[in-house]
């Protein structure tokens, strides 16, 4: 009210440097909060992406797969497991004993 009186009477205020300290406030703050962002971004996507890799993981090692020619059960690696064609529980896997490609379902026995 103070600065308003002060217009209404007729003196000149300079806004300069207020308008000056709030602009570089705000710089700052946007900036500080894109840097919490940025790096809540970084916690939630390295969490996301442990929880990925042992949940890619740890579906690998439950159950195997059985060879329709050679009739041997075997567990692929994790590349394989993960990188080749799949549909729900059948992917297209190469057979480590007799070396062929087909569709594979994945069994779940005592053996393996
Ligand atoms: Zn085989």
């Amino acid at each position: 009210m103070i600065c308003m009186n002060h217009l209404k009477v007729g003196h000149y205020i300079n806004f300069g440097l207020a308008r000056g300290l709030g602009s570089i406030a705000y710089a700052t703050t946007a900036f500080s909060i894109g840097l919490f962002k940025m790096a809540l971004m970084a916690i939630a996507i390295s969490v996301f992406g442990v929880g990925l890799y042992v949940a890619m993981w740890g579906d690998r090692k439950i159950g195997c797969f059985k060879c329709r020619n050679s009739n041997e059960l075997f567990t692929p690696t994790f590349m394989q497991y993960n990188m080749r064609m799949h549909l729900l529980s059948t992917r297209y896997l190469k057979c480590p004993h007799c070396k062929t490609r087909t569709w594979r379902k994945k069994v779940m026995t005592k053996e393996c």
